[in-house]
């Protein structure tokens, strides 16, 4: 389906989100090596699991079946509307589970594609796109499902899993959150702006994983400012708005206004962009001299604005972090094992990545997923196959184990007190 439709997907994706042709291709082709993996991978993990037992167990066959769960539920956003689809459905397709896939309404024009590739490439009895908004949604999830695996915003999966919680359904929340970034001082600061000014500005900073902000130790701040400013030059060396920029948009005037005030509130100083086109584009934007109580600080910012904060060391980024709701994935620029070794015990956050931003993501062999307040359950590889599949423990006891039994059977008897 991907590789007969990719220019009908990147149309697609310019049409709804303005996205340049090498990043809405990027993008989807990611969902051919994903499926080759599953499809590669699949009968070592749909393969009985036999745990090592005691001698005395052996007779008993104790083995594990991996299970389809069921029938399952998929519900996308619409910041990635064609992958969050397809790429839970891999895992749902390989665990053998007929599924039901709910794209994003903001993005209509994937959805709508979504809706027609589906029956030509896929057993419409098994697999259906339902396209809708809330009241749709809610019709879905009055039915009874299997497993719910749903990608969004933190406060409609608290909706999506009150909704799963009446029907005991199992549920995956793949949320958001401020994924904070670190600039120790003992790193290549130009490495870390580039990286960083990159990963910001990717689908135009909407972006589950993207780098939220900044904690940049004060010693090196000067010179990782400076790098921002050098590699912003060079991505865009001419006016932001003009077409050969490809810069893309907000997914819709409601996002761009959020956007738009949380800066316009902002106390902190805009050293680059700020500059406004319409009602859907915001060039990217960096802010500096910001205090954690600042507007830039207060949600998930979700668009091209890049807040500097300034710390003392990484101890003190450390205490910040850990002040806030655990993030999806916690970034850290540095060369120092030490410091590395700190930030892994003393964080939580669904990933962490040393040195680079969204590398995380093309480890099949990883699971993907939140922590906390980022979300719960996992995908990717093997953990997509896991989320859909029940893991059903078997054990086969032979009649002739009876004598080993004996002592179990009432009357407790003096003699089975001293087995
Ligand atoms: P959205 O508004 O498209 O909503 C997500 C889905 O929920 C849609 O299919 C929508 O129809 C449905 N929905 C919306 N309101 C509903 C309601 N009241 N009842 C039932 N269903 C409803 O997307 P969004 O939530 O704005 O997505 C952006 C958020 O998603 C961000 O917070 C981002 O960080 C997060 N996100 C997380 C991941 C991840 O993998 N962890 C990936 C992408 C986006």
């Amino acid at each position: 389906m991907i590789q007969d439709n990719i220019e009908s997907f990147e149309q697609a994706l310019f049409a709804d989100l303005g996205k340049p042709r090498w990043e809405a291709g990027g993008e989807v082709a990611n969902i051919i090596p994903a499926s080759l993996h599953a499809a590669s991978q699949l009968e070592e993990w749909a393969a009985p699991e036999k745990p090592q037992v005691q001698e005395w167990l052996q007779s008993w066959d104790p083995t594990v079946y991996s299970v389809p769960k069921g029938v399952a539920l998929i519900i996308a956003p619409w910041n990635f509307p064609i992958v969050l689809c397809l790429l839970p459905l891999i895992g749902a397709i390989s665990a053998g589970c007929p599924t039901v896939v709910k794209p994003s309404e903001t993005t209509p024009t994937c959805s709508a594609l979504l809706a027609t590739l589906f029956p030509k490439y896929l057993d419409p009895e098994a697999y259906a796109v339902v396209n809708g908004a809330v009241e749709e949604t809610n019709v879905l999830l009055a039915n009874r499902w299997d497993h719910i695996f749903f990608t969004g915003g933190g406060n409609i999966g608290k909706i999506i899993a009150a909704a799963a919680a009446q029907k005991l359904t199992p549920i995956t929340l793949e949320l958001g959150g401020k994924s904070p970034v670190i600039v120790a001082e003992d790193c290549d600061v130009e490495l870390a702006a580039k990286r960083i000014l990159w990963g910001k500005t990717q689908n135009c900073g909407q972006l589950c994983v993207a780098p939220d902000h900044v904690y940049v130790v004060r010693s090196v701040a000067p010179a990782f400012i400076a790098a921002l400013k050098k590699a912003y030059a060079t991505f865009w060396p001419k006016p932001i708005f003009s077409p050969e920029m490809e810069w893309g948009k907000m997914i819709n005037s409601r996002h761009h206004a959020r956007v738009k005030k949380l800066l316009d509130r902002s106390k902190g100083t805009i050293i680059i962009g700020g500059e406004v086109e319409g009602d859907q584009r915001i060039s990217p934007t960096i802010v500096t001299n910001v205090q954690p109580d600042d507007s830039l600080m207060e949600e998930e910012i979700f668009g091209p604005i890049l807040p500097v904060l300034e710390v003392e060391n990484t101890d003190d980024a450390i205490k910040h972090i850990a002040a806030l709701p655990s993030p999806l994935v916690l970034y850290a620029f540095t060369d120092s094992s030490k410091t590395k070794d700190k930030l892994l015990q003393q964080t939580r956050s669904g990933s962490i990545v040393f040195n680079d931003v969204y590398s995380q993501m093309s480890v099949q062999q990883l699971p993907f997923g939140g922590f906390g307040e980022s979300g719960y359950g996992a995908y990717f590889g093997k953990a997509s196959f896991d989320t859909f599949s029940h893991r059903r423990p078997f054990v086969n006891v032979q009649p002739s184990a009876e004598p080993l039994f004996a002592a179990r059977y009432r009357p407790y008897t003096e003699q089975a007190y001293n087995v």
